[in-house]
C-alpha cells in the first residue's frame, strides 16, 4: 500500500477558527435572535479598487481576441509588473532591488511555505510565538520538527516570545538559528519593528549566516513615517533577506491572488559540499519547475495599482481600515481594555482584564455583546490572555460592536 507523509499527522488539527465556528454556532442556536458581529476574521471586506477592475476588463477583452490574446506567460512575472514594483516599493525608498529580484506568485501563503523548498532539512528555525500559523505548520509539513507538546509547541522549533513585556520585539537568540521569520507590521499583534530592530536582526543574520524570511504583508497600513516598509531599507539585508510582499491586504486583492517575492541575487547559502550557492538561481529553478504564473489578467489588476488612481484609491481603502482601527483602539480603551497595535497595522491587540484566559475573553465578548473576536491563545503559547480584534470590517459593524461593548463591557 502506499504510504503518506507522516509529518502532516504531527499536525494540530486545525484547531482555532474551527473551535471558533463551534462556539459560535452553538450560541447562534441558543440564542436565534442575537445579531453576532465578526471581527475576528483577518480577510478584508471593501470591493476591489476601480482602476484594478477596469484593467481587469480590458486584459479579459485582450484574451479574447486573437492579435492581443496570451497563453503562457513568463513564470517570474511580466517585465512590466515587476519594473513597476521595483521602482514604487523599493527603489523609490532608496532600497537596491532589481527588476529581475522580483518573482510574482499567487499569494504570499503560497510563497512563505514553497520557499522551503529550496532549504535544507538541517536547517535550525525560528519564529516568533503568536505567529501565523503558516510559517509553523510549512515547517511542520516538511519533516522540520518533532512532535508538539500539551502548550502546542513543536519540537526543534525555537520559539521566540513577543509580548506586552518586550514591547512586542523578539529578543535576538542567543544560540544560532538558520531561518528566521519575522513578520511586520505583525499579524497577529499589530506591532511594528523599527530600523534599529531590524538592523539587528539583519547583524545578526549576517554574522552566522542565516537567512531572514520578511513577511511585509501590511507594509502598506504603516502611518509612521519613522518605519521600514522593506527590509531592504536595512543595510546588510541584500546577503540575508528574502521578502514577501501581497497585494491581498494593500489592494483587497484576497480572492483575485496577487503577491511577490523578492530574492536578492547577492543571497547564498551553503550546499552539502560546503560550496555557496545562490538562493536566486534555485528559487528561480523551483518557480519554472513547479509554477505557471499568475494570469495575465490579474497581473494587469495588480499593475493598475501602481497608476496614479490606483495609488489614491488603495490609500483610501488602507484609510478606511486605519480610521476602523482607531474607533476600536478608542473605544475599547473607552471601556478600560488595554489595546497594542492597530496604528500601523489592521489589527488591534487587546490585554485581557482581570486576568481571564483569552478563550474566557472570547466566551465573555461572545454572550454579552455578540461580538467575535480570535484568541491570542491560538496563535501560540506566549498569545494566551491577549485577543486579536480585525479593522477588516464595514463601518457599521465596527460602530455597532464597540457601542456594544463600551456599554456592556465595564471592566471593573
Ligand atoms: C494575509 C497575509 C498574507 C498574504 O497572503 P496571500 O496568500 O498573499 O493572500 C501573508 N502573510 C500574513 C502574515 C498575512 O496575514
Amino acid at each position: 500500500m502506499a504510504t503518506i507523509n507522516d509529518n502532516y499527522l504531527k499536525l494540530k488539527a486545525g484547531y482555532l477558527f474551527p473551535e471558533i465556528a463551534r462556539r459560535v454556532n452553538a450560541f447562534a442556536e441558543a440564542n436565534p435572535g442575537a445579531s453576532i458581529i465578526r471581527l475576528g476574521i483577518g480577510d478584508v471586506t471593501e470591493p476591489l479598487p476601480s482602476a484594478c477592475r477596469d484593467a481587469m476588463i480590458t486584459a479579459v477583452e485582450e484574451m479574447g481576441d486573437r492579435s492581443s490574446f496570451k497563453g503562457y506567460g513568463p513564470e517570474q512575472g511580466y517585465a512590466w509588473l515587476r519594473e513597476k514594483i521595483a521602482a514604487h516599493d523599493f527603489q523609490a525608498r532608496g532600497c537596491e532591488v532589481s527588476a529581475d529580484e522580483i518573482f510574482i506568485s499567487d499569494g504570499s501563503k503560497c510563497d512563505c511555505g514553497n520557499i522551503l523548498d529550496i532549504f535544507g532539512n538541517d536547517n535550525a528555525i525560528a519564529v516568533t510565538d503568536p505567529v501565523y500559523p503558516v510559517y509553523v505548520d510549512t515547517n511542520v509539513m516538511a519533516g522540520h520538527t518533532g512532535d508538539s507538546n500539551d502548550r502546542g509547541e513543536y519540537d526543534g522549533l525555537v520559539y521566540l516570545p513577543i509580548t506586552a513585556e518586550n514591547n512586542f520585539t523578539a529578543q535576538i537568540p542567543s544560540e544560532k538559528v538558520d531561518l528566521i521569520y519575522l513578520c511586520f507590521p505583525n499579524n497577529p499583534t499589530g506591532a511594528t519593528a523599527t530600523k534599529d530592530h531590524l538592523k539587528a536582526w539583519v547583524d545578526y543574520a549576517n554574522a552566522h549566516g542565516s537567512i531572514i524570511f520578511f513577511d511585509a504583508a501590511y507594509e502598506a497600513f504603516i502611518t509612521d513615517p519613522e518605519l521600514p516598509h522593506s527590509i531592504y531599507e536595512i543595510e546588510g539585508a541584500r546577503s540575508c533577506a528574502i521578502e514577501f510582499r501581497s497585494f491581498s491586504k494593500n489592494a483587497g486583492f484576497t480572492g483575485t491572488r496577487c503577491a511577490f517575492t523578492v530574492v536578492p541575487k547577492t543571497l547564498t547559502a551553503k550546499a552539502a559540499d560546503g560550496s555557496e550557492v545562490e538562493l536566486w538561481k534555485l528559487w528561480n529553478r523551483r518557480q519554472s519547475t513547479k509554477f505557471n504564473g499568475v494570469s495575465y489578467i490579474v497581473q494587469r489588476g495588480a499593475e493598475a495599482v501602481y497608476s496614479t488612481e490606483g495609488q489614491a484609491q488603495i490609500k483610501a481603502l488602507v484609510g478606511f481600515y486605519m480610521e476602523n482601527a482607531r474607533i476600536i483602539r478608542e473605544k475599547l480603551t473607552e471601556a478600560g481594555l488595554q489595546v497594542y497595535g492597530g496604528t500601523n497595522a489592521p489589527y488591534v491587540w487587546v490585554k485581557t482584564p482581570n486576568g481571564l484566559t483569552s478563550w474566557d475573553f472570547f466566551d465573555k465578548l461572545l454572550h454579552t455583546c455578540n461580538v467575535v473576536g480570535t484568541p491570542g491563545a491560538g496563535f501560540g503559547a506566549a498569545g494566551e490572555g491577549y485577543f486579536r480584534i480585525s479593522a477588516f470590517n464595514s463601518r457599521e459593524n465596527v460602530e455597532e460592536a464597540m457601542k456594544r461593548i463600551t456599554e456592556k463591557f465595564k471592566v471593573a
